[in-house]
């Protein structure tokens, strides 16, 4: 069933998507987002926020997105808890996309913005969801502050873990880097960064194999993968620092991607290589990760989006 025309249609519903449902409504363009299977995103997995601004005492992550729904809500975003299955993008301006989503309503819409993050990609070991949120984390902006002053492990040998570690090393009393081969793959620059900070701890050729602590983590088990020895590191918390997958599948072969599968957009704007498609927060950013540049973006996603349809269809 195809249902009436729309201004646009919003995929993803984390702090992108709902900042741009919100300036989308208050534009007149009667949005309508779909939620896909982690209504909220990624926040509704932790507790504590302490980074974005206006909430001076801290609040949850499913709190504040509540709070994110309701104004979009307030403003008339039509919310959908169903996920996208399938697009086709138009590739002139002016034409319509349609949208399918997991009911199997098909949606016709002006224009498209896409927020469908990315996750974080963890080893698989039963104990870093056994401890999620209580000594396992993916994010050292997000949560080492909550480990300062306390010895920490770090997990990865990229630039992502070099970094993680780096930043972490100026909270934390020690941090362990657990680097699975004999060398870091980081960046040169990265690695001398390593190096040279005295409170981080490389240890080559060793894996997490476990954590323990009674209800949050105390010790890492940690194995060397040559001689098979196994060990304990006396640490509160522990970041798995081995990248993330952006949630892009559906656009594989459709929209521009970097090696990984981030969204490219046009330098300053949220524009895809496709006219009327935009997209917003973590699907397109790898480097920032954080919930105030998802929404950030995710209003120059509106924004843009409110521009093209003015311009391609009134
Ligand atoms: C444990 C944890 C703690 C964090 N703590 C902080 C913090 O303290 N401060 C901070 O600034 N950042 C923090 N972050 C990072 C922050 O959560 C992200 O940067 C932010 O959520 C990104 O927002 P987003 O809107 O781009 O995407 P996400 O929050 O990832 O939301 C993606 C949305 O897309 C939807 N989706 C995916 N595929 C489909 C589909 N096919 N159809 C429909 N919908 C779909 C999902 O259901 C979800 O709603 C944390 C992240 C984690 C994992």
């Amino acid at each position: 069933m195809i249902e009436t025309i729309k201004d646009t249609v919003i995929i993803g519903s984390g702090p992108a998507g709902y900042t741009a449902a919100i300036y989308a409504a208050r534009a007149n363009m009667n949005p309508v987002m779909y939620t896909g299977m982690q209504p909220g995103g990624q926040l509704t997995t932790t507790t504590d926020v302490e980074n974005f601004p206006g909430y001076p005492d801290g609040i949850t992550g499913p709190e504040m997105m509540e709070h994110l729904q309701k104004q979009a809500e307030r403003f008339g975003t039509q919310i959908h808890y169903e996920y996208i299955t399938n697009v086709i993008l138009a590739t002139e301006p002016g034409k319509l996309h349609t949208i399918k989503s997991s009911s199997g309503q098909e949606i016709q819409t002006r224009s498209v913005i896409i927020s469908t993050g990315a996750t974080a990609k963890y080893l698989g070991l039963d104990d870093e969801t056994k401890y999620a949120g209580s000594g396992v984390s993916a994010c050292a902006t997000c949560d080492g502050f909550f480990y300062r002053g306390r010895p920490v492990a770090v997990v990865g040998g990229g630039d992502t873990a070099a970094e993680e570690a780096t930043y972490l090393a100026k909270l934390c009393t020690q941090v362990y880097l657990l680097v699975r081969k004999d060398e870091l793959k980081a960046s040169k620059v990265m690695q001398e960064r390593v190096f040279n900070t005295p409170n981080i701890t490389v240890l080559f050729h060793h894996e997490l194999v476990g954590l323990e602590g009674d209800k949050v983590v105390e010790k890492a088990k940690i194995v060397n993968n040559q001689t098979h020895e196994i060990s304990e590191l006396a640490v509160d918390g522990v970041f798995i620092a081995i990248g993330h997958k952006p949630n892009t599948e559906l656009f594989n072969g459709v929209l521009k991607m970097d090696d990984i599968g981030y969204l490219i957009t046009e330098e300053k704007t949220t524009k895809t290589n496709l006219p009327g498609v935009f997209a917003a927060g973590d699907v397109q950013d790898n480097v920032y990760r954080q919930a105030i540049t998802a929404a950030g973006t995710g209003c120059m996603a509106a924004l843009d989006a409110e521009k093209y349809v003015a311009e391609f269809f009134h």
